[in-house]
Formats: C-alpha cells, structure tokens, sequence
C-alpha cells in the first residue's frame, strides 16, 4: 500500500487517500476543541516584521479542522484573517485577465464538460491564427493585457505545435496601444518537454485544474481518453516544473465529490510543490461546477451552497498565504463581491467561454463551455471593484521583469509590494482608464488613483509613478514599471 510522501513524485504517495482519510476523521474529531483552533487561528495570523510581515501558512491538517469546525464565531475569525492576509501580501489590488478560448476539439469522456467527445450537438469550432487575431483585438479594445488561454484536448487537433502558434500571433498583436503581455495557458496535462516548448514561448502560468483529487470519482468522472489516467494528470505540475515552467496555478473543480476531501488534497498538493521545487502554486482558482450544453450541475454529489465556498476560499487563504487566488466569470457579481474580501487576487471580466466569443454579437454562443453567471462588460466589473474599495490591476510587471516562482514569492514575503506591485497597479490602471474606460469609470478611477499614490510609503518611488501617470494622461507613454 502506498505510504505518504509529500516529496514524493508518484501522485498516491503525496496525495494519498490513506492521508486524506486520517486528516477527515481528525478534522471531525478535533472540529470542537477550542484550545486546539485557538492555536491554529493564532498560527494563521500575519506576524509583523521589520520590512513588513509574513505569514505561516497551515498544514493541510490544521487547516481540515478550521474548515470542519461550524462554530459561526470561529468562522467570523477565519474570515477576518483571510481579510488581513490578503491585504498584508496582496494590498488592495486585484488583478484582472480573460479567458481565450481556442478550439474545443477534444477526446476526452469528462462527465461534467460539454465539449466531451461524444457530445454530437455541441458545434465543433477551433481558430484559424486570423480568427485569433480577430479576437484578440477584440480583447486588446475592451481593455485587456493578460489572458488565459483554453483548449480541448485533441493531439490531432490542438496539437502542441497549434497552441504554440497561438501564443505567437496573440504575443505579436500591437493593436492601437494595446498589447497582451502575458498568456498563461490551461491546456490538458502533457509532456516534460511540451512544457519547455511553452516555457520558451513565454508563457506565464501553467493552469491545470485537478477536478478531483479522490482517485475513484476521478476515473468514473473521466471515463475515456487521455485525462483518465490518474497519475499522468496529478503529476503534471511536476513535469511543467522539471520542464521549466516556475508557475503553476492548481484548482479542484468543486461541486463533483465532497469538498472537505478536496480541500485536504488542494492543500497536500501545495505543500507537495513546495517540498519538491521549493515554491508552492503560483495560484489556486476555484471554480464550481456549472450548467452547461449537455451537463447538469446536480447530478453531481459533491455540489456546495454559497457559504461552504466562502468558508473554503477563506480556508485557502489562511493555509497557503502567498498563493494569488483565482475566481471567474462562473461566479455571480454577488458571490464574487464576498469572495474578494477573502482573500481573491484576480478576477475574469468580460469573459466569453466559447470559441470566438468576443467577436460573435450573440450570446450566449453555442459553443459556450458553461453558463457564465456574471456578464457584466470589462469596463462595468473596473468600475464595480473600484466602488468596493479594490483597484483593478492590468500589471504583469512581474512577469516581464523575471520575478516568477521563487523570485516572486521573496517580493510577496519581502511586503515591498505598496512599493512595488501597487504603483504598477496605479500605472497600468491609469493605461485603461486613458484608453478603454467610459467616462464614468474614468472619473471614478482617477478619484481613486490619486488617494492611493498617497498610500505609497517611499517618496521617491511616489513621485515616478505620480509623474508616469500625468505622462500617460499626457499620451507621453513610457513601457516603465517598478
Ligand atoms: N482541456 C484542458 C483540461 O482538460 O485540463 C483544460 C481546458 S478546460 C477548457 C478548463 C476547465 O474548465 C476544466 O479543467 C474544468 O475544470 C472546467 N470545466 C469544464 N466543464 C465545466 C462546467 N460544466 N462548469 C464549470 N467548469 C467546467
């Protein structure tokens, strides 16, 4: 039987039932003992230092129990910490990108997808490099600098060497001022030296969403094709990472099996990464499963009402405090509000989830993935973080500047991000408002711009981004960033 090993490279031993099991049962057992959460609340919290603070992380044991406990004021405290941890490491800005989806050609059986092959009703669509081109000028003029790019798996069709041609073409576009300037990439699970062809294409993450960790709703879940195999799958990030690739982002697709299981495995496989490669994911999202094409929701067992997923997201944040935080366009405006005082760090926004979305007039389209809950345009979801105190971020400074895996955790933990990340956020956010915002938005946005240049703490650094942001009003624009 196999035993478990977080640094272990064979996904039963550092996702191990065994484990997942003995967290559940202790999780259940201690979901009372008040010394014992007082302990981990308290071990949770960020620390002051003195370049600003950091922060412990949990176990995915420590963290099992805070999430089985039902005690509403212990869930008010891990609420609150969530709150603290996310503006302790990640301010008050939220970053924000679209999904592209490319073709959904796909082989595979997946139970809850639409794009399953044997679905026959679902229009069968994957772009030319022209119609790529198309959309992603559509996306350029509503205001986008960062997408994350979708596809089926289908090695005939969606073969590496067409993906890798697609972030070409959408790196190459220069339309007006617009520029995508980091495509992270969800494709299906694959090869050691796949990953390095996507690495030297410049990608930034490499998303890949587990589903499900609990390997027997895995198999039946994915009856057929490539994405059966358990293990292949599970072990992917570490093949991305061995082949180069810094950034991974994780995510269970919540709603298929039972979500305290799911959570002990999301949090093992983070502390997996981090015992092998020495960083943790670069980012955890969190989608639910949702009504799409030929799938309903609730013939799934695992389904989650609103606030077991607040007190979920909540829970990742207080286990893995430097990981950013994904939630789509799947979410509604008004689940998504709560969850970005969790701990979320970046939003979809006028996201389409079919193949040439966003230069079809209509909606939803027929090859949609699944129903999109919040439709509001780019420019409404800008406006509405800004209302709700966040600033909207079109930065990839990071990126561009080599701070990827290690190097942005060290930024993260260093907490010179009011520095750093938050005049980037400023600048990039004054590009949008220039070029894309309506005029509301604009006027809502440079109110905002201008208390929060007071906010940050080095005058010298306050003044370059004061001075850039008059330039780009001026259209004397600079490629600069901190
Ligand atoms: N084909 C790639 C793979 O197999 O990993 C990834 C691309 S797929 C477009 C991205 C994600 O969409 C999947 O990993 C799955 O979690 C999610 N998804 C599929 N069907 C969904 C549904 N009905 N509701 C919500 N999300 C869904």
């Amino acid at each position: 039987m196999a035993v478990y090993n977080p640094a272990s490279l064979h996904a039963e031993e550092f996702i191990n039932d065994e484990e997942i099991r003995e967290t559940l049962e202790y999780a259940e057992k201690n979901k009372n003992n008040m010394e014992l959460i007082n302990e981990i609340l308290e071990k949770a919290r960020p620390i002051p230092t003195a370049t600003g603070c950091r922060c412990n992380g949990l176990t995915h044991r420590e963290a099992s129990v805070l999430l089985a406990c039902d005690d509403p004021e212990v869930t008010k405290r891990i609420y609150q910490i969530a709150e603290e941890i996310k503006l302790a490491f990640y301010g008050n800005r939220i970053v924000i990108f679209a999904p592209l989806y490319l073709s959904n050609y796909c082989v595979n059986g997946c139970l809850y997808c639409p794009y399953h092959m044997k679905n026959k009703t679902i229009p069968r669509k994957k772009l030319t490099q022209e119609e790529v081109k198309a959309e992603v000028i559509a996306l350029q003029d509503m205001g986008h600098k960062r997408l994350a790019i979708e596809s089926g798996e289908d090695p005939v069709m969606n073969p590496i060497e067409y993906i890798l041609e697609c972030i070409d073409t959408i790196y190459s576009i220069k339309h007006k001022n617009g520029a995508i300037r980091r495509v992270n990439v969800n494709i299906a699970a694959t090869t050691v030296e796949n990953y390095t062809k996507l690495k030297n294409a410049g990608i930034g993450t490499y998303i890949l969403f587990q589903e499900t960790y609990h390997k027997e709703s895995y198999l039946h879940l994915h009856p057929t094709g490539p994405k059966h195999d358990y293990d292949y799958h599970t072990e992917a990030m570490d093949r991305a990472m061995f082949g180069g690739i810094d950034d991974v982002g994780l995510g269970v697709l919540f709603g298929l099996e039972m979500y305290k299981y799911e959570f002990a495995g999301l949090i093992m496989h983070a502390e997996h990464l981090e015992a092998v490669h020495g960083v943790g994911p670069h980012t955890i999202s969190v989608p639910r499963v949702k009504r799409a094409d030929d799938i309903d929701p609730d013939e799934f067992d695992g389904g989650i009402d609103d606030e077991t997923f607040e007190k979920i997201t909540a829970c990742i944040r207080l286990a893995v405090p430097y990981t950013g935080m994904i939630i789509s366009t799947r979410e509604s405006e008004a689940v998504r509000s709560k969850l970005l005082r969790l701990g979320i760090s970046q939003v979809s926004g006028g996201s389409r989830t079919s193949v040439g979305g966003y230069t079809e007039k209509l909606r939803p389209h027929d090859t949609e993935q699944f129903d999109v809950s919040d439709q509001r345009t780019l420019d409404e979801v800008v406006a509405w973080l800004m209302q709700n105190g966040h600033i909207p971020s079109f930065c990839t400074a990071c990126y561009r500047e080599g701070r990827t895996g290690d190097r942005f955790m060290s930024l993260c933990k260093s907490g010179q991000i009011l520095n750093c990340c938050h005049p980037n956020a400023l600048m990039t956010l004054a590009e949008y408002l220039v070029d894309y915002a309506s005029p509301e938005t604009k006027a809502i946005g440079f109110d905002m711009i201008e208390k929060e240049l007071r906010r940050i703490p080095k005058d010298k650094v306050r003044a370059i981004a004061a001075q850039n942001i008059e330039d780009i009003k001026s259209s004397n624009r600079r490629d600069f960033r901190f």
